[in-house]
């Protein structure tokens, strides 16, 4: 079901209990501000999930919330995860989902990271 990304963070959700590893996920990397794993249900050759250790419901959230060395920490290792995959020369995307049109699951700011593959149209055509 599509969250609401206007809610308040809730932290019995599912990449909250990832980030306490209370559920197992395969570390990809991590750092003081970013933690990355594979997407249980990978919609390209490779899909990687980005999240920030801090507490944010969406991008909307942590983009009008977070301190600026949080936002700069998250995003350099987005971009880190991606070198750390060789994918800056063949190219790969980003995606953040946030609430209901975007159909966002799981209420805390994360980036997809889609590569290895051409990945064709960047939105289902309607
Ligand atoms: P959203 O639709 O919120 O942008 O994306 C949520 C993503 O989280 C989906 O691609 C889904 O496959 C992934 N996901 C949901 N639960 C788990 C989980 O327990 N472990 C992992 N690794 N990925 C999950």
């Amino acid at each position: 079901m599509p969250i609401d990304a206007t809610q308040p963070y809730d932290d019995q959700n599912i990449f909250a209990k990832i980030l306490r590893g209370e559920i197992p996920s395969t570390k990809i990397f991590e750092d003081e501000w970013a933690y990355a794993f594979p997407d249980i249900n990978p919609q390209a050759e490779l899909h990687i999930l980005v999240i920030p250790k801090g507490a944010y419901v969406s991008w909307d959230d942590f983009s009008a919330k977070a301190p600026p060395e949080e936002i700069a920490g998250f995003i350099r290792a987005v971009g880190h995860v991606a070198r750390l995959h060789g994918l800056v020369e063949p190219g790969y995307r980003l995606l953040s989902n946030i609430g209901p049109h975007s159909g966002q699951e799981v209420p805390h700011l994360h980036v997809h990271l889609f590569g290895g593959q051409p990945l064709g149209p960047m939105i289902a055509r309607r």
